[in-house]
């Protein structure tokens, strides 16, 4: 997995530059929009946190193993999230 570059110069990001939220290149400062396809995918990752808990309380697990459990699933999603981030020059549609 390779972390996204720049639409302008190509500056590959790092990581702890995209964790928390996008900000603009730190090369050549322009802003940088997420292509419809990467926050597509993006999108696809944030209901595997809900679905986890809804299983956990359905089978009766205990409700603070459960909080740990998510807030590790939350912590692995953000870490990943900015391998699959891709960047163009415009903001682009939802749909
Ligand atoms: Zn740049």
């Amino acid at each position: 997995m390779k972390l996204p570059r720049c639409w302008n110069c190509k500056h590959q990001f790092a990581w702890k530059d995209l964790c928390l939220r996008i900000k603009p290149c730190p090369s050549c400062e322009k802003s940088q929009y997420l292509t419809k396809e990467s926050r597509n995918n993006a999108f696809l990752f944030t209901p595997i946190c809900s679905i986890f808990i809804v299983v956990m309380l359905s089978i009766n697990v205990n409700n603070s193993i459960t909080a740990c459990i998510s807030a590790i699933i939350l912590f692995v999603i953000y870490s990943l999230l900015p391998f699959i981030y891709q960047f163009t020059n415009k903001e682009q549609p939802f749909i």
